[in-house]
């Protein structure tokens, strides 16, 4: 193998870069020519791909986004679009392909290996909803976005004696509410994973008022539904004063923390790895802290569990 090239796809996340870094480095490293494609699926459909050197990566392990840039491709989810883009590959003499993103883009990755082009997925996500690694690349930036807005909010919330509900990213996964919640001592966590009465919710609220709590933090998480609307049932059904933050896209940008940067170097590099020995159709993982790799299609059957230790922790630390 002579060339390979690497994209990031889907939703970006802080880290993206020290894994575009670490993949043409680690390449480079290893006697193969890599080239960049820029906006994911897209621009891999539209040839937009350029050979990318040692310096085409300098300066950008400590900046969030993706220096590829990324996007979103309906046409890719098509086979005449999966083809497209190989012929590309093909025309540019690109032997192997590194995918950097969430589920999403590894349902891309997988298509193109069962059409006979070795891809190797990274997992880079805020949401940490990827099964087959502990982590994915910018949970660990966003958390601590998160945990820092909460601490400005968690002020305001004492002042005044308020309740604050604060919505968070993590449409399948409550992974970014629920370690945000340890973090912050937050009262009541609402994730996906757990189908939790509302009512229940309000008698603990109702509860901690009069055993004289100033202030409640509620971390939501979007796949569990509006904080806005929680935030006014809330408001109905009790005498607090609740007032609604969401957090949005801040969650998503921002210098990588770094454990972000670490996490991605490796996960990147050991894809290269796999590439450099022939493997395909594979993801990059870390499990106990040790490097692995399980099949892309075995991933995506699966759903990342909840870590219930965790949260019943959660639980027992907010009484
Ligand atoms: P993420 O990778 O962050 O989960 P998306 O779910 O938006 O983001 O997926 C990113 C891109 O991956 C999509 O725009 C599309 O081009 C590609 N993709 C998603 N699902 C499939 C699929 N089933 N088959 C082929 N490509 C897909």
């Amino acid at each position: 193998m002579k060339r390979i090239g690497v994209l990031t796809s889907g939703g970006d996340s802080p880290g993206m870069n020290a894994a575009i870094r670490a993949v043409v480095r680690k390449a480079i490293y290893h006697n193969l020519e890599v080239y960049g494609i820029y906006y994911g699926y897209q621009g891999l459909i539209n040839g937009d791909i350029e050979k990318m050197e040692i310096g085409s990566v300098g300066d950008i392990i400590h900046r969030g986004g993706t220096k590829l840039y990324t996007a979103r491709c309906e046409e890719f989810k098509t086979k005449e679009g999966q083809l497209k883009g190989i012929e590309q590959l093909n025309k540019f003499g690109i032997e192997a392909l590194v995918v950097i993103g969430g589920d999403g883009s590894f349902r891309g990755a997988e298509k193109l290996t069962e059409h006979g082009f070795p891809t190797i997925g990274v997992p880079g996500t805020i949401d940490n909803d990827i099964p087959g690694t502990d982590f994915t690349i910018g949970f660990d930036t966003a958390l601590n976005t998160v945990i820092d807005a909460v601490d400005k909010i968690r002020d305001t919330a004492t002042s005044h004696e308020r309740t604050y509900v604060i919505e968070v990213m993590g449409r399948d996964a409550g992974d970014l509410a629920l370690w945000a919640g340890l973090a912050d001592g937050a009262e009541t966590i609402m994730i996906p994973e757990v189908n939790e009465d509302m009512e229940e919710i309000i008698k603990r609220l109702k509860r901690g008022h009069d055993r004289g709590k100033k202030h409640s933090i509620i971390l939501v998480a979007e796949g569990v539904g509006s904080g806005v609307e929680i935030g006014q049932q809330i408001q109905d059904k009790t005498d607090l004063e609740t007032r609604v933050t969401v957090l949005g896209h801040i969650q998503r940008g921002g210098t990588p923390t770094a454990a972000d940067r670490v996490l991605a170097s490796r996960l990147a590099a050991k894809a290269v790895e796999l590439l450099l020995v022939g493997e395909k159709g594979q993801m990059v993982g870390i499990e106990n802290n040790k490097l692995v790799y399980h099949p892309i299609n075995q991933a995506l059957k699966k759903k990342k569990s909840l870590d219930q230790e965790m949260y019943q922790l959660s639980k027992e630390l907010s009484i």
